[in-house]
């Protein structure tokens, strides 16, 4: 990863692919550009898998199924997860330096959310299928004798992951920590826009001796590159995708043919409500993050702000003193809140919205627009924070993910009218609601449809519960033993005595 300095980046070996424990450029020789979101610095090549690479892959993770990993006891393999964590652990900022340079989120978010959760996504699913209980039934049969079900969990096969940008390393091993505990192989497809970590991640399985074929990562883009290949391929068994709702349509048909599994965490546009009877300044700080934090690209941040009229005026002001305060710039620098979008397209997109937004006649509380950086940090991807309010329910804006550090904050009046303003979205995967009425937070959480609402905090996340999206957030449940469900098939065995 040193080689990703600025000066050298041209001639540095180009980032590969990693396809059966070795690290492959494509025979096609394609490659394409990493650079930057701070500066547009080039950080390196990438290399672009084709067909080969990507059947290749699929033939590794294949042949170790069969073979090496297949043959492991489970506590040979959870042994190996846990020297994964630990690796990854040794290797802290070498991590954090490739998550950085990829994504240009601040080094303080990287280095307390990013990397300690890509490391604990191995250490969780090794000790969930330690103890995992199996079903088992005595059943009565006409001879009176009996005979007993019960079900044995097997690894589907080989899993596509298919994994976005906005938090890499932390999304992918999400995926891959309970496939490879549950005795799967994988065929990894990183973000076209953030290839270092998945590719780090290789060496450290070659490290702790995590055998050959086990963990693949196949570099390229979506549509006629490496993710749809993957998705297309005969020989994958599930693809387990985190990205854009409408990328998860297209995978769905991508594998409708031969009716392999899916499970999909897809977008948002999520709510926060906001009661007149919160404690204010924990609803603002709480608020504050959940709409800004990794400058918005997160799928759980908050796009849709409902709060009660009593403290809208109030909230609205605190809340706009909360965006002002954020400074941005380099991620290595300390006193930085907020780095920049992840490509030059995004912020295109982004500030497309924050056009819309004022047409369709929004009040700008704050930001709306593209700040004026000093030096080399002009050509990077920043927006303002932004905070609108004045739009009606049905515009673009309050419609649609952006995903970027913006909400429209609304006015309501009632207990149902915040339920139904919450609930008036095709998406449904995160609400934050704050209030300290204990029955109301009860009340309301139980009726928002979603896969997850937060009370009185934002982002809280215990690895055991279900993660996952109602509406069109998603398909599916993972996360502690809910995530056997996807990277297991149960087999009933009935023995008659
Ligand atoms: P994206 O859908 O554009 O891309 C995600 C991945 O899919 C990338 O690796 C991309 O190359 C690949 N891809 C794109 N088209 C493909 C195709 N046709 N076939 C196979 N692969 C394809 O998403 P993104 O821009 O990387 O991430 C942002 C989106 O992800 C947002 O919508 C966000 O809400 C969502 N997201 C959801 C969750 C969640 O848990 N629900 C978490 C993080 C991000």
């Amino acid at each position: 990863m040193n080689s990703r300095s600025p000066s050298s980046a041209k001639d540095a070996p180009p980032i590969l692919n990693f396809i059966g424990g070795e690290f492959v450029a494509a025979g096609s020789g394609k490659t394409f550009e990493n650079r930057s979101p701070v500066d547009a610095r080039l950080l390196g090549l990438v290399s672009e898998a084709g067909k080969a690479e990507v059947d290749a892959a699929v033939k590794a993770a294949r042949a170790a199924l069969a073979g090496p990993w297949g043959a492991l006891e489970m506590n040979e393999r959870t042994e190996l997860l846990y020297a994964v964590a630990n690796e990854i652990n040794r290797r802290f900022d070498q991590f954090l330096e490739a998550e950085v340079a990829d994504t240009g989120k601040p080094v303080s978010l990287a280095r307390h959310i990013d990397i300690p959760r890509g490391a604990a996504n191995f250490k969780i699913f090794a000790d969930v299928v330690k103890n995992v209980p199996s079903e088992f039934f005595q059943m009565a049969t006409p001879d009176k004798k009996g005979a007993i079900n019960y079900a044995i969990r097997v690894p589907r096969g080989v899993i596509a992951v298919i994994a976005p940008w906005n938090l890499p390393l932390l999304l992918m091993t999400w995926k891959v920590g309970p496939a490879l505990a549950c005795g799967n192989t994988v065929v990894v497809k990183p973000s076209e826009e953030t290839p270092a970590t998945a590719t780090l991640l290789g060496e450290v399985m070659n490290a702790v001796g995590v055998p050959r074929g086990v963990y693949n990562v196949i570099h390229g883009f979506g549509p006629g590159s490496a993710g749809e290949l993957l998705t297309r391929h005969p020989g994958i068994d599930a693809v387990t995708f985190t990205g854009e709702t409408r990328t998860g349509a297209a995978i769905m048909k991508a594998v409708a043919d031969r009716v392999r599994p899916v499970s999909f965490e897809l977008g948002g546009k999520n709510a926060g409500v906001v009661f007149a009877d919160c404690d204010f300044d924990a609803a603002v700080e709480g608020m504050g993050r959940a709409v800004f934090a990794n400058c918005g690209q997160v799928c759980l941040g908050t796009e849709r702000v409902y709060v009660e009229r009593p403290i809208f005026d109030k909230f609205v002001a605190a809340l706009k003193a909360r965006a002002e305060s954020f400074k941005l710039g380099r991620p290595e620098d300390a006193s930085t809140g907020l780095g920049p979008l992840i490509s030059p397209e995004h912020r295109d997109k982004v500030l497309s919205y924050y056009e819309r937004a004022r047409k369709e006649g929004a009040t700008v509380i704050t930001g709306g627009g593209a700040p004026k950086m000093e030096g080399e940090l002009a050509k990077g991807c920043w927006v303002e924070p932004t905070i609108w309010t004045g739009l009606p329910e049905d515009s673009a804006v309050v419609r649609e993910e952006i995903f970027g550090p913006c909400c429209h904050v609304r006015p309501f009046d009632t207990e149902e009218e915040a339920v139904r303003l919450a609930n008036d979205t095709q998406y449904g995967l995160a609400t934050t609601l704050w209030t300290t009425n204990l029955a109301r937070a009860h009340r309301v959480a139980a009726q928002i449809e979603v896969g997850i609402c937060w009370v009185n905090c934002w982002f809280l996340r215990d690895l055991r519960t279900p993660f996952g999206g109602s509406k069109q957030s998603g398909i599916g449940r993972e996360g502690g033993v809910h995530s056997l469900e996807f990277y297991t098939e149960l087999r009933n065995i009935c023995v008659k005595l």
